[in-house]
């Protein structure tokens, strides 16, 4: 199927603090990271003919830096990678063409390209549900198209020091364009019982929330 919606995903206090010095701003968030990983994996029951074998996740460059060579690329998902030095060239993996997309990332020289590619490559049909996995850089360039349209954000309420944010505050109290969603409707879109309430992991306390745009 067609990717035409965007999903960010992302964890960030409530300052919306995202990372410091290249990295997360905590650590040893297992059960968090052990949820990106499930759900971004996970694909939607197959209603197309050809049913999608696998989702994509879209970075910047500095974020799939920041994620060690042996865990990448992500694997189980289409990885593009977005840098202005991947230039004006087509779209291309690193080695095998789209039949092994696992081998090496998607390269592409903006997030327009990006979109692109999940609809006219000839991986397209076979891509499920396409997420924006960071940094700030590439989250602010996603809320600017029409195509984003649900934030899943692990709101962690320990506070860190952070040199780098997301772009948008997520705040009931703000007529931002964005409504929080109830628990069985982040159930529903994740296909799993996500857990409810405050979670606690090494002293860091988060909870999953759903927000999708209303405008
Ligand atoms: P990004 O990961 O957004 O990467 C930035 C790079 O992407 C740029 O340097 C450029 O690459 C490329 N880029 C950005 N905009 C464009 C554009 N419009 N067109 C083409 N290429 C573009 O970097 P950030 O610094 O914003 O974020 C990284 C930080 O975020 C790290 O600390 C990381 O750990 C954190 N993070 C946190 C997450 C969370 O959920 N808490 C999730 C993901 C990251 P080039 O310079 O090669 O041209």
């Amino acid at each position: 199927m067609l990717p035409a919606e965007l999903t960010l995903i992302v964890a960030a206090t409530r300052t919306m603090g995202i990372g410091r010095n290249g990295t997360l701003p905590w650590m040893g968030l297992k059960k968090e990271m052990a949820y990106f990983a499930r759900v971004t994996k996970r694909l939607l029951p197959a209603t197309a003919s050809a049913p999608a074998t696998m989702n994509a996740v879209v970075m910047g460059r500095k974020t799939w830096d920041s994620i060690p060579p042996r865990f990448r690329p992500l694997k189980g998902r289409l990885n593009i990678v977005v840098s202005r030095s991947h230039g004006d060239q087509q779209p291309s993996l690193n080695s095998e063409p789209a039949s092994a997309p696992e081998e090496g990332p998607v390269r592409v020289a903006s997030l327009e390209q990006a979109l692109e590619y999940l609809k006219t490559s000839a991986d397209a049909a076979k891509i499920g549900r396409a997420f924006v996995i960071g940094g700030a850089q590439i989250y602010d360039a996603a809320l600017r198209l029409p195509e984003a349209r649900r934030v899943l954000l692990t709101r962690v309420m320990t506070d860190f020091e952070c040199d780098t944010f997301f772009p948008l505050k997520l705040d009931e109290s703000q007529d931002s364009g964005w409504v929080r969603r109830s628990k069985d409707e982040l159930d529903t879109w994740t296909g799993e019982m996500v857990p409810e309430g405050v979670q606690e992991e090494n002293g860091t306390q988060y909870e999953f929330e759903m927000w999708e745009r209303v405008d």
